[in-house]
C-alpha cells in the first residue's frame, strides 16, 4: 500500500468519533477498507469488529492480530443551572490539556468549548485544573435546553481534523487509529500460510475489556497487539530514557503494566526486524498496558506481544506520528506473520 493511501485511511479514522463503548461510527468508517478482502466480517455482543482472513493451509495455526477503535474523550454527567455541562472522563486524560479546547458533542458532532473560570478572575490555587472545575458550553440558553440536546451519558470528543505537519502527521486518536490503519493494511495484502482473524475491539480504554471477549472468542495460537504508543521523546527529559521515539522505527514490548511479552515472540519478531533491515526499538518495560493484558490471559494462555507505533501526545487532542515509523510497522507485522511457523511458540 503506497503511503498516500494508508495516509488517506489514518486521516478517515482519526476524524471518526468513537469513544469507549461508543465505537459504532469507527466500525462504519472500517468496514469499506475491509470488504472484499476477507471471507468473514462480523460484530460480536461486544462491538468487536472480527474479520476472518483464511488461510493458505500451510500451518494449522489461528492467529490474533488486534487494534483498539475506541479512543479517550468525555462523557456528560450533570447538567449546570446556566445550560453548562459537566462532565466525566472515559479513558485517561490529562485535565491540564483541556479548558479552552473545542469539542464535539454527541452523534450529530455539535460544537462545544470547554470552559474554564477566566484566568483574570483565577485564584493561584486553582492554576492546576481537575476535570470536575470545568464545564463544556454548547450555547444552550438554560438548563432545560442543554438537557435535551446532551443529556446524561452524551459523549463528546476532540474536534481534531488530521493533516500533515512537516514531515509527521499530526491527528487526534492515532491511540489506536495507527494501529487500526496498519491492521487494515495487513488484512488487505496478501492471505497468509494460516488462518488470520483481526479484531479492532471496543473499550480498551477503559479497562482492555473488548479484546477479553474477543479473546476467547477466536482462541487463538498467539497475538499480536498493535497499538499507537508514547513517544514522550519531546519534550526531552533531563534523565531517563523517553518510553519510545518518533522515528525510530516500530516500538516492541518487553513488558508493561497489563502482561509481560512472550519471550519467544520478542525474540522472534526482534530476529525478523534485524534481518529483514527493519528498524525496532524497545519501550520502555513497565508503562502503559494494551489489550495483550487481557488476550494472553484468555482460555490456556495466549502468546501474546504487542507491536507500536511511536505517537507524541497520546490521549491529548492532538498527536503526531512519522508516516514512516507506520509503514515499518506493516512491514515488521508482515514479516513476522509470513514466516510465523508453531515451532516458535511450541512450548519445550
Ligand atoms: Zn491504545
Amino acid at each position: 500500500m503506497n503511503r498516500d493511501t494508508l495516509l488517506e485511511i489514518l486521516q478517515t479514522l482519526s476524524n471518526t468519533h468513537g469513544t469507549s463503548g461508543d465505537e459504532i461510527e469507527v466500525r462504519r468508517a472500517l468496514r469499506p477498507y475491509l470488504e472484499g478482502h476477507v471471507d468473514s466480517l462480523r460484530v460480536d455482543a461486544m462491538g468487536n469488529l472480527i474479520a476472518h482472513k483464511r488461510g493458505a493451509g500451510t500451518h494449522a495455526l489461528r492467529v490474533l492480530v488486534t487494534a483498539h477503535t475506541d479512543e479517550v474523550g468525555l462523557m456528560v454527567v450533570d447538567h449546570t443551572g446556566d445550560g453548562g455541562l459537566k462532565v466525566e472522563t472515559t479513558g485517561s486524560i490529562d485535565a491540564r490539556l483541556l479548558p479552552g479546547l473545542e469539542v464535539r458533542v454527541g452523534k450529530d458532532g455539535l460544537p462545544g468549548v470547554i470552559g474554564l473560570k477566566a484566568i483574570h478572575r483565577a485564584d493561584d490555587d486553582e492554576s492546576v485544573t481537575a476535570v470536575e472545575h470545568l464545564a463544556v458550553d454548547i450555547g444552550a440558553r438554560d438548563r432545560d435546553e442543554a438537557l435535551e440536546l446532551a443529556p446524561i451519558g452524551t459523549r463528546m470528543t476532540f474536534a481534531t481534523t488530521a493533516h500533515p505537519l512537516g514531515k509527521l502527521f499530526a491527528g487526534k486518536s492515532f491511540d489506536d487509529r495507527a494501529g487500526c490503519t496498519a491492521l487494515v493494511a495487513l488484512l488487505q495484502g496478501e492471505p497468509l500460510p494460516f488462518d488470520l482473524f483481526g479484531v479492532f475491539t471496543v473499550q480498551e480504554e477503559v479497562g482492555l475489556r473488548g479484546a477479553r471477549v474477543a479473546g476467547y472468542t477466536v482462541a487463538p495460537d498467539a497475538a499480536f497487539v498493535l497499538e499507537g504508543t508514547i513517544a514522550d521523546d519531546l519534550p526531552k527529559e533531563e534523565e531517563g530514557s523517553p518510553t519510545s521515539q518518533v522515528g525510530k522505527g516500530p516500538v516492541v514490548t518487553v513488558m508493561d503494566r497489563s502482561y509481560i511479552a512472550d519471550p519467544r515472540l520478542v525474540r522472534y519478531v526482534v530476529q525478523v526486524a534485524e534481518s529483514a533491515g527493519i528498524p525496532y526499538q524497545f519501550k520502555q518495560p513497565g508503562i502503559g498496558g494494551t489489550d495483550a493484558g487481557t488476550i494472553h490471559l484468555t482460555r490456556e494462555g495466549v502468546p501474546s506481544i504487542t507491536v507500536a507505533i511511536p505517537c507524541r501526545y497520546i490521549h491529548g487532542p492532538i498527536s503526531l506520528l512519522d508516516p514512516q515509523d507506520l509503514e515499518h510497522t506493516i512491514a515488521l507485522l508482515r514479516a513476522a506473520l509470513e514466516q510465523l511457523t508453531p515451532e516458535v511458540i511450541r512450548r519445550s
